[in-house]
């Protein structure tokens, strides 16, 4: 489903991403963690086409993100090509990020209405749906400073699952919330884990890469130092700056 080969990322002078590597299959949950600056949202940036890569190949089901190969020379895609591979990817950040002036039922109609161009009945059933898979159906008509930030971020998850995406990315979902709120965003990630969602998420809880990662990917300076299962990366590190690493942690 992801396929990142022989990535680079700079920015200016700065080398962030030094040649990353790294396969997520259909379904997958893949748990990426590591060290502050250590290129881990650049990355997931860079799978969304948010940040464009400098070199390597990385491509989403199958087809290279912002570009195209033709004649074995590499092409910009159109914005309006983009857009439709962007579509294919929900992401949700550490700040939810919702538009404050709608309700949690606006904020997940939004996109449906404006980039998929649903009618505002369809986009409202949809997005009650959605809600009711974060367990906020009785939260429909609040708006964001109404809700708690566990909520907010619910909302934020059903937002992007309302876009009907084949992939989601996750940076830092539960960082920015009280620790009694984090548990219920977990288990909403963890039931769409369940669903079958392939995922890359960028967290720093141990438990939930034990519990629901298939792949967990420690990322150190701009290099994956080492992947695997949760039990070999988390509980059985070879290399020492990951084994330092959970040392810490855990
Ligand atoms: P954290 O755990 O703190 O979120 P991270 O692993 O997500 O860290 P990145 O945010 O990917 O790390 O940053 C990697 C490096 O790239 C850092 O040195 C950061 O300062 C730099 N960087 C990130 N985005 C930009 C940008 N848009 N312009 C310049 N430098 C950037
Ligand atoms: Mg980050």
């Amino acid at each position: 489903m992801v396929e990142v080969s022989g990535v680079h990322k700079f920015f200016g002078d700065l080398h962030v991403l030094k040649g990353v590597d790294l396969t997520v299959g259909r379904g997958e949950v893949c748990v990426l963690l590591g060290p502050s600056g250590s290129g881990k949202s650049t990355l997931i940036r860079c799978i969304n086409e948010l940040e464009q890569i400098s070199a390597g190949r990385l491509s989403v089901d199958g087809e290279l993100m912002g570009l195209r190969e033709k004649d074995g020379v590499l092409h910009r895609r159109s914005d309006k090509e983009i857009a439709q591979q962007r579509s294919k990817i929900g992401m949700v950040f550490q700040r939810f990020n919702l538009f404050p002036h709608l309700t949690a039922l606006g904020n997940v109609m939004e996109a449906p209405r404006q980039v998929r161009g649903l009618s505002r009945s369809a986009a409202e059933r949809l997005a009650r749906e959605q809600l009711e898979r974060v367990g906020l159906s009785d939260r429909a008509d609040h708006y964001p400073a109404q809700l708690s930030g566990g909520q907010q971020q619910r909302v934020a998850i059903a937002r992007a699952l309302a876009m009907g995406p084949e992939l989601m990315l996750f940076d830092e979902p539960t960082s920015a919330l009280d620790p009694e709120l984090v548990g219920e965003v977990l288990a909403v990630m963890k039931e769409l884990a369940a669903s079958g969602m392939t995922m890359i998420v960028v967290t720093h809880e141990v438990g939930f890469a034990r519990e629901v990662a298939d792949q967990v990917v420690f990322m150190d300076d701009g290099l994956i130092l080492e992947a695997g299962r949760p039990g070999e990366v988390i509980d059985a590190p070879q290399h020492p700056r990951t084994q330092d690493f959970f040392g810490k942690v855990l």
